[in-house]
């Protein structure tokens, strides 16, 4: 006969969201129950962090034990077009408002996804792997009955952080895709890569060309993480196999070949869609959606982990206060409130990124100082807690590419093309100026 089990909240899904939304609610004596459908340790892609990573993980007091593992400093963010003709740009976190962290970190999710399973553990909570979610039977404020792997789970409240699976999302019909952010990403682990260096050492590498960009990811002293993210136009017409695309662009793209050239790891790559959509809402009665379950945002901030740990920590907050007595409805909407403003914020930081406009301002000969450090402040990851010196300041840079759109006070950009046929799509652009990017 099956189990039935009975806890305060049940967690689906053990990667960084739900473990952390775990640990804290499980240190508030709450009982709680995370099932992951996987194993653990686990290789996950999405490596590189933000200042406001860091500090998430100072909080729920686990950076010393992610800093005792394999991992490399990262100061700031280089940007190059493909061929050099605009040389390269620097933004380093060190030029943040505020008194926050200053740098962050890089490493291989197999270390740090297995770090937080441990930690949540270790404050208490039941962590039962290779034990999926099934279906939902019912939920409300009155609680919700799932059935498991492990049985049937009577749980009063659920957090769902079940990554790009999105249970909650997909059971409800709620996942929208954005209208054009739909890249698929080539990628693997390299040893022997030119990464940036002089000025630029610690920095994270971002080589940026019309139809997709390159990451170039430090890992350690030896391995870095390299990927090719090709935009719709390009993943959807090109005739050579998934698994050589990476290679084939590396080839192309003058500034990756250098890089690449004594590269020594995989002659083929892996594969993973990185569509951008969000499941709104990102609450409902008995239940909470966090991490990529609730939303997920093209990788180029590599913005992922740190809105999975912040929506973790609201969400972990709201279940708390509930268990003592809060009223479900005023949680709801402070969360649902809560999500949408942060996850708006980091939505526009990466619909900037492919705006034409911004491209200018990236490689603008001067650049404002000030402008800058508002940038460089929502790079790091702020986006709960924006001060009013960075909001003014991004506001600023906002209009400034609007100008810059129409007007081109500052010399325009003519991005590098892996493929001098161009089969770039420039309608989204024209959508997304009209705001209409999320169908
Ligand atoms: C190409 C690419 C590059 C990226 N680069 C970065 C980066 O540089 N920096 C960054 O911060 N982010 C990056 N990301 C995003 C980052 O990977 C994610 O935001 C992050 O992994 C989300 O964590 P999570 O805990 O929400 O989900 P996950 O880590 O995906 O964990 C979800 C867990 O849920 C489990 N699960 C799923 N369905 C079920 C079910 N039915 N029952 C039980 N368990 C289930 C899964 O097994 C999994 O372990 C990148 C993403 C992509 C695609």
């Amino acid at each position: 006969m099956s189990e039935i089990l009975h806890v305060d909240c049940l967690v689906i899904g053990a990667g960084p969201a739900g473990s952390a939304a775990a640990i804290d609610m499980a240190r508030e004596g709450l009982k709680v129950l995370v099932i992951d459908r996987g194993e653990f340790p686990r290789f996950r892609i999405g490596e590189s962090f933000l200042p406001r990573t860091k500090r998430a993980l100072r909080r729920l007091g686990v950076l010393d034990r992610c800093m005792a593992l394999p991992h490399a400093r990262k100061v700031g963010v280089e940007i190059s077009m493909g061929d050099r003709r605009y040389g390269s740009r620097t933004y380093f976190f060190r030029d943040t408002i505020g008194n926050g962290e200053k740098d962050a970190f890089n490493m291989a999710r197999i270390h740090l996804d297995m770090m937080m399973v441990e930690a949540a553990r270790d404050a208490g909570a039941e962590v039962r792997t290779s034990c999926a979610l099934r279906s939902i039977q019912s939920h409300g404020d009155d609680g919700i009955i799932a059935d498991t792997d492990a049985g049937t789970v009577h749980a009063k409240w659920m957090i769902d952080a079940s990554g790009q699976a999105s249970a909650l999302g997909r059971e409800f019909g709620t996942r929208r895709y954005h209208s054009f952010l739909r890249n698929v990403a080539y990628f693997e682990h390299f040893e022997g890569v030119i990464r940036p260096s002089g000025n630029a050492a610690g920095c994270f590498g971002l080589t940026v060309m019309d139809e997709g960009w390159f990451w170039l990811i430090p890992l350690d002293d030896q391995r870095t993480s390299v990927g090719f993210v090709a935009r719709e136009p390009l993943h959807r017409s090109l005739d050579v196999a998934p698994e050589d695309r990476f290679w084939w662009a590396v080839e192309r793209t003058p500034i990756m070949a250098e890089r690449m050239a004594n590269a020594r790891g995989p002659s083929t790559n892996r594969v993973i869609a990185d569509f951008t959509y969000r499941c709104d809402p990102f609450a409902g009665p008995g239940f909470f959606l966090v991490g990529d379950a609730a939303a997920f945002l093209d990788p180029v901030w590599s913005t992922g982990l740190t809105l999975g740990l912040l929506a973790a920590e609201q969400a972990a907050a709201g279940v708390v206060r509930m268990s003592r007595g809060g009223r479900p409805a005023v949680e709801r909407a402070r969360y649902q409130a809560w999500a949408k403003r942060v996850v708006g914020r980091a939505f526009r930081l990466v619909e900037g990124f492919y705006d034409p406009g911004f491209r200018d301002l990236l490689f603008a000969p001067s650049q404002p100082r000030e402008l800058v450090r508002g940038f460089v402040t929502l790079l790091a990851g702020e986006f709960d807690a924006v001060q009013p010196a960075t909001a003014v300041r991004c506001w600023a840079l906002g209009s400034m590419c609007a100008v810059q759109k129409r007007v081109g006070f500052s010399p325009r950009t003519r991005p590098f093309r892996l493929r001098p046929d161009g089969v770039t799509d420039r309608a989204p652009l024209a959508r997304l100026a009209r705001g209409a990017a999320l169908q």
